[in-house]
């Protein structure tokens, strides 16, 4: 085999010079498709309907999917453009072995060689615990089945977790503590049916483009619009009522709300003696929560915070709807709990235009959290640390209840104990921590630590360049499978085209790999639908259940929301209707909630918010997006969101050079003076690698429950940057996504 070091020369000779940039077919390829595939967008929760253009085999253009009842055919900007990420020259196209010069192609076979010896020789050596797993959020639900088990089953370690991780377990967590189940409480339809709705924390015009529609056929009905958020987000910009919070106030300005509602007595008393538990407790922890003393925490004028009170208390119906910026906190489940206490004191939930939601952020973030991938879970969202649900699912897969591992380390511990060296072996698939953990040196010197890490990728992203074999895996459109959107409705994906040349489809090299351990019989699945019949057993009579999904049912009806535990139940579009809640006794929880500061505040030293999230072009660590040459020139580079005033008192301008520290790192950047922010904060987009990684400031530190680090808020300094001063890697584009020639940073071995 010939050594193919895949330095950034090789590759544009490989491919011409236009890598990273629109590859074929131009913008909507116009001609005859041989077929037209309906399927979803590869992007975020909201998983509208596409169908792709198909010719050649080859993924060409799309056209609308107007009968998905979702978004009717509407999609925004990723949407529009994510056909280009097929057939892109970036693409891996045979499996990777790392050599001294770089990495070369190989034969699988020698490959999944290399990977089951080292998985063997690590388990052997350190234990099985020693070997650990990653998966992702983006990953089909027959993925997510496959990945838990695989690593319990195949490879019997306790260690497996996933990049939702960093995502929306905050919110799961809160929902299971107050409802008992972790799932959207009402369908989306639900939303133009509201009088009164809340976004908290979402930037909604940005992260999940087509659910702004839902807000204004709301408004259009004559819903009022409140938007809490530090950044006066586009959808802030038509609510009636902008409340800027201060970063990491969020619970205080709920109780802050809440207190006035009761002071009003507008509270639902009949709701919470029928259908609640402890709610005295509540009404008791908001007491001091006082308009002025709210204000005085949160930065929301005392007399704003009375009048989103007004406005909530006296709407007929309402919906409280937030995302990552309530839940990317070291208190992000007491946030969720604190405005889940306002919903239910108002007894709105659980009827048509009354609820809740936190609307997911990646592409199966509600499935991808739901069939056992996560490091505390099994199948149907049971309990690891369950006894009967460690029976239940040993049994159901056909092992001895002891031999199932226990619960093991959360996404960012995994990284800990991989530098603290007691993780010595790592597969990946669909995860990129290089870009998305916070604190990104402690990441570059956990992954330069590991004695073996196979990562499965259908690009060669940052955190696989450390790989000693990277293994060419598929893209959402090479692959059959489900995925649940942000309302609870599984649906389908359908394969448009198969992987190129000799990439192969993820779940076939995972099975494969079962094989070589000698597990094969666990994983007897010849195609998707036989591991989705298989989760869907497994979840009958779990928290989640599936058991009366399938493909079939999906297909006819275009969704199906579960819970749907029968062949003949219909599904479920809303939760609690008749104030059924799951707790045993049908009860939802209040949980009382005192604020607290984060974990970093500014001081002398540090003495601005940095708060980090999304833009409209760009999704998640980039892998994708990066590479589509229309999205990367709608937003190249990140940029510092700075207020005028804060720009005043720091000598910048629009364009201006900036450096932004913490106690953590420290970055460059251009300056983008806008009114829309706090002058107490900056903003920065997470998208970006290396030197223009967001996450080289932001703080590591962790939710004590659902251990998701504190992405929205830390304390930095920021300063006009010396003449001179480069920023940082700006013009690099093209090397960020391609191999390094050596791949791995200097001094790894
Ligand atoms: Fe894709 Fe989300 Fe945009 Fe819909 S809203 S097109 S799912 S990125």
């Amino acid at each position: 085999m010939a050594l193919l070091p895949l330095s950034e020369e090789t590759l544009i000779d490989r491919y011409g010079p236009h890598l990273n940039y629109e590859p074929v077919g131009g913008w909507q390829s116009s001609g005859t498709p041989d077929r037209l595939v309906q399927t979803h967008c590869c992007f975020c929760g909201v998983q509208c309907g596409i169908q792709l253009k198909v010719r050649d085999e080859k993924v060409v253009g799309f056209e609308p999917w107007q009968d998905f009842p979702v978004n009717q055919g509407k999609l925004c900007p990723k949407g529009v453009k994510r056909y280009l990420q097929n057939n892109h020259p970036d693409r891996l196209l045979a499996p990777l072995v790392r050599t001294n010069d770089g990495f070369r192609e190989a034969e699988w076979d020698e490959v999944l060689t290399k990977v089951v010896d080292n998985i063997r020789r690590i388990q052997q050596t350190y234990g099985k615990d020693a070997f650990a797993l990653l998966g992702g959020a983006s990953l089909t639900n027959e993925k997510a089945y496959l990945m838990g088990k695989f690593a319990r089953v195949a490879l019997g370690t306790a260690n497996i977790d996933y990049n939702g991780r960093l995502c929306m377990v905050s919110a799961g967590a809160g929902n299971k503590m107050a409802f008992g189940i972790d799932r959207a409480a009402n369908p989306w339809s639900d939303i133009p049916l509201a009088k009164c709705i809340i976004v908290t924390g979402s930037n909604v015009g940005e992260c999940f483009p087509i659910l702004t529609d839902y807000l204004w056929r709301a408004r259009d009905n004559g819903a009022k619009l409140i938007v809490i958020d530090p950044r006066m987000t586009p959808v802030a910009r038509t609510a009636d009522l902008f409340l800027p919070v201060r970063p990491g106030r969020d619970s205080a300005l709920m109780n802050g709300l809440l207190h006035v509602l009761v002071e009003r007595n507008w509270i639902d008393h009949e709701f919470i003696a029928a259908h609640t538990v402890d709610f005295d407790r509540v009404r008791e922890a908001v007491a001091t929560y006082t308009p002025q003393h709210t204000a005085n925490i949160t930065g929301v004028p005392a007399a704003n915070i009375i009048k989103a009170a007004e406005m909530w208390g006296e709407a007929q119906t309402s919906m409280l709807l937030h995302a990552r910026g309530i839940e990317h906190h070291t208190k992000g489940v007491e946030n969720v709990l604190s405005c889940i206490n306002l919903v239910l004191a108002t007894g709105r939930i659980g009827r048509p235009g009354c609820g809740y939601g936190t609307i997911t952020g990646q592409g199966n973030g509600q499935g991808g959290r739901e069939h056992g991938q996560r490091c505390n879970q099994l199948p149907g969202g049971r309990d690891i640390e369950n006894p009967q649900h460690r029976q239940e699912i040993a049994s159901f897969w056909g092992i001895a209840e002891q031999d199932l591992p226990q619960k093991g380390l959360t996404a960012v511990e995994l990284f800990d104990a991989i530098n603290e060296g007691k993780i010595k072996g790592l597969l990946s698939i669909s995860f990129n921590p290089l870009v998305s953990l916070p604190n990104t040196a402690l990441t570059q010197s956990a992954l330069e630590k590991l004695e073996f890490y196979v990562a499965i990728e259908p690009f060669m992203s940052e955190t696989a360049r450390h790989a000693d074999v990277v293994l060419a895996g598929s893209l959402q459109e090479e692959d059959e499978g489900t995925v649940t959107n942000g309302e609870g409705r599984v649906v389908r994906l359908r394969q448009s085209v198969k992987p190129p040349a000799n990439a192969r489809v993820d779940w076939h090299i995972i099975v494969e790999i079962a094989q070589r351990l000698g597990k094969g019989e666990f994983f007897p699945y010849g195609q998707a639908e036989d591991m989705f019949g298989e989760l869907s057993r497994a979840s009958s009579g779990g928290p989640i259940d599936y058991a009366g999904i399938t493909y079939k049912r999906i297909e006819e009806n275009k969704g199906v929301f579960w819970p749907c535990p029968t062949p003949e139940h219909p599904g479920t579009p809303r939760l609690f209707e008749g104030g059924k809640f799951m707790h045993p006794d049908g009860k939802a929880r209040f949980h009382a909630i005192q604020y607290r500061p984060p974990a970093e505040e500014v001081d002398a030293d540090y003495p601005i918010f940095m708060t980090s999230g999304r833009v409209v072009s760009q999704y998640l660590s980039g892998t994708q997006t990066r590479r589509i040459g229309p999205l990367v020139d709608q937003y190249p580079n990140p940029q510092v969101e700075i207020h005028p005033l804060l720009a005043q008192k720091l000598g910048i301008k629009s364009g201006d050079t900036v450096r932004v520290e913490s106690r953590r790192g420290e970055l460059t950047l251009p300056a983008l003076v806008v009114k829309t922010i706090r002058p107490d904060t900056i903003f920065i987009p997470y998208h970006w690698p290396g030197e223009r990684s967001a996450n080289r400031v932001t703080n590591r530190v962790l939710d004590p429950i659902s251990k998701i680090p504190e992405f929205k808020v830390c304390a930095v300094r920021v300063s006009k940057a010396q003449r001179g001063m480069q920023i940082a890697d700006c013009g690099t584009q093209k090397a960020e996504n391609l191999l390094s020639p050596n791949g791995r940073e200097p001094g790894r071995k």
